[in-house]
């Protein structure tokens, strides 16, 4: 039994018998950016970690420290916000990973949580399959929390309810629910976040403000500690499941890192 799945809590003989046992590693992504005057400018990446965590307890695998930092120009017009450029994020992701490979991780799990990450992160999960070998899937958490938690919590917000469930699961002390204030409009807010988020229309936004003008809109309000832990358990079971069901379907139709390979060989 591990006491911890977070690879830096961990022993050099513990990690390298977890990678003989199972060499599946997950890289939690998210973002310091603010998220109104309740919740920690930490949100996305605590949320990806907690999430990354359960996941690994289900799945036996180990949580990689990833930077807490992610690719976040939207929210720069405002303090509270840290960004990376998309190329320093996607090299710092490759070179975390790309290590474990050298020690025998086989199956990656990227689990974000910031919507700015995506396009830097599918860059690096096609090098880490191509040029690493490793068995890549990446999920979305947001969005599965969103399509599980979306409809009793108003939709997934900018600082809204969904987010404040995530941090009240394993931090309640840095949300400030008696602090909620100054949010944006809903209506306007959720109509903004639909054009952004269609499948075929990927429009630019300036920044935040374009969705929301203070920085943030949802209801948190009602968010509590129980409903919390309660959204972490039925995210983590939900991927944890989608994502043994897709490993076993990628290794029965490909062959991994023999057949990168081999592909490099024809070449
Ligand atoms: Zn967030």
């Amino acid at each position: 039994m591990l006491p911890s799945r977070y690879f830096v809590d961990l022993t050099q003989p513990e990690i390298a018998a977890q990678f003989k046992t199972n060499p599946l590693v997950i890289l939690p992504a998210g973002s310091v950016e603010q998220h109104g005057p309740h919740l920690p400018t930490g949100t996305d990446t605590l949320a990806a970690n907690v999430i990354g965590h359960a996941v690994a307890e289900r799945m036996d695998g180990l949580v990689l420290p990833a930077t807490p930092l992610g690719v976040t120009p939207m929210h720069m017009p405002f303090e509270g916000t840290i960004t990376l450029t998309a190329d320093t994020f996607m090299r710092v992701v490759i070179e975390t990973c790309a290590a474990t490979a050298r020690h025998g991780a086989k199956y990656l799990l990227v689990l974000n949580w910031h919507e700015g990450n995506i396009p830097s992160l599918a860059i690096a999960a096609e090098a880490l399959h191509r040029e690493h070998g490793m068995t890549v899937l990446t999920v979305q958490a947001c969005y599965v929390a969103e399509e599980l938690y979306g409809g009793s919590c108003n939709g997934l917000t900018h600082g809204g309810e969904i987010e404040a469930l995530a941090v009240l699961a394993h931090r309640d002390d840095l949300v400030h629910l008696d602090r909620i204030d100054y949010s944006s409009e809903h209506q306007h807010g959720h109509k903004m976040d639909r054009l952004r988020r269609t499948r075929a229309y990927q429009p630019v936004l300036t920044d935040i403000r374009s969705i929301a003008p203070t920085g943030w809109f949802g209801s948190p309000q009602r968010a509590t500690v129980d409903k919390g832990r309660r959204m972490i358990t039925d995210i983590a079971d939900a991927i944890a499941q989608s994502a043994t069901e897709i490993f076993a379907q990628l290794d029965a139709v490909q062959g991994g890192t023999a057949e990168v390979k081999r592909l490099r060989q024809v070449k």
